[in-house]
């Protein structure tokens, strides 16, 4: 049977500043959502600031009726959100009215038509206080580095490798995109997904059966909107075992914590902490978080889910490394590589600072002296030649 797979998230308000939505909100999303005859089954949940609707259908990629759920459900939460007062109430909802597909109005969307295997789990990723990048260097190493996917050695359909699509999300006159197979084109992957503010990988497809096993959200809300709106908050679905990495080998890259923009502000860099289905972010308004939830799904029908960066507790000793990191580089506040750099500050106050400073800037005189002496000297010593 074909099932599609529809992770939508979106920020449609939340409590005392960015930390987490209300449970009037949720409520009325999962209200909302149970009433629609288009889908299957869903799932409603948070992470940080973002609620995220997962359903499954028969409807395929980029179904208007399926959006429009999400849409209709946000926008309605949307009003409680508001009566509410809550921060930042309808944020993500870009536009007025619905226009087919909830791409390019603010809500992300990871989304992928799969034939159900005979036993098919997956795993529902959604990250808050972060940006698409984010999730580059984790698929890196469970799909492409033997060091951490063991698969690419033991099973010999894993070892087959896998084809990344990776999307230039600067490119706001369509979709730019470029596709590269591991392990023949591993360099190329690697010198393109490291700029993480660019290069994001939206897809990987297995090279033994062509099958899809991971599909990013890779919206970059700044160009949508024509300035900054916040962090992107990517959703992801992964498949795991047999043809693909292990549900392990997925999420062990999640230990690293490794920095990523999208603290404070949007606009500093913070350890990716693996955390609780449900985390509110109040660290700096962050750290930036990842939650991930495992299903199995048959006929459209789903699993209850597993949390499972709640289901070792070899996760909190992770947490405490991430804690860490988040203190170390806070500590030092808009210095170097805590703030991130200009180009990606280009929609802050900062710019205009910087602008009011720009006529105050001067060229000592002496310099000037210096400088015309060595074009004197420069001159005379072409003439000379000539
Ligand atoms: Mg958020």
């Amino acid at each position: 049977m074909k099932t599609t797979l529809t992770l939508i998230k979106a920020d449609i308000g939340s409590i005392g500043g960015h930390v987490r939505p209300s449970k009037e909100s949720l409520a009325a999303i999962t209200d909302y959502v149970s009433k629609s005859r288009w889908i299957l089954d869903y799932r409603v949940f948070s992470i940080g600031d973002d609620i995220g609707i997962l359903m499954t259908h028969t409807q395929g990629k980029d179904s208007p009726e399926v959006h429009k759920i999400a849409w209709d459900a946000f926008s309605f939460a949307t009003t409680i959100a508001k009566e509410q007062g809550l921060y930042g109430a309808g944020q993500d909802l870009l536009k007025d009215a619905f226009s087919g597909n909830v791409k390019g109005m603010g809500p992300s969307v990871a989304e992928m038509e799969i034939e159900e295997r005979a036993n098919e789990p997956f795993i529902v990723f959604a990250a808050d206080k972060c940006d698409a990048g984010a999730f580059n260097l984790p698929l890196y190493l469970g799909f492409a580095d033997p060091m951490n996917c063991a698969g690419l050695l033991l099973s010999p359909k894993v070892s087959q490798g896998f084809k990344f699509t990776v999307m230039d999300v600067t490119y706001t006159e369509g979709d730019r995109v470029i596709e590269l197979n591991a392990p023949d084109e591993l360099y190329e992957l690697a010198a393109l997904i490291r700029d993480n503010d660019r290069f994001v990988i939206e897809g990987i497809y297995s090279r033994a059966t062509g099958e899809q096993a991971v599909a990013v959200g890779t919206t970059r809300l700044h160009n949508i909107a024509g300035k900054y709106t916040g962090k992107d908050d990517p959703p992801m679905i992964v498949r795991t075992q047999s043809q693909f990495p292990a549900t392990g080998e997925v999420l062990a890259p999640f230990k690293i914590c490794h920095y990523v923009a999208g603290f404070m502000r949007g606009s500093h860099n913070g350890p990716l902490t693996p955390v609780r289905v449900g985390q509110g972010a109040s660290f700096f308004d962050g750290p930036p978080i990842v939650c991930a939830q495992g299903f199995c799904v048959h006929n459209g029908k789903l699993t209850d889910g597993v949390d499972m960066f709640d289901s070792d507790p070899i996760w909190d000793s992770v947490r405490a490394k991430a804690a860490e990191k988040a203190l170390g580089l806070r500590e030092q506040g808009f210095s170097g590589p805590a703030m991130l750099g200009m180009n990606e500050l280009e929609y802050t106050g900062v710019m205009e600072i910087l602008a009011k400073l720009e006529p105050r800037f001067t060229v000592r005189e002496d310099f000037k002296r210096e400088e015309k002496q060595m074009e004197k000297i420069l001159r005379a010593k072409v003439n000379d030649h000539e």
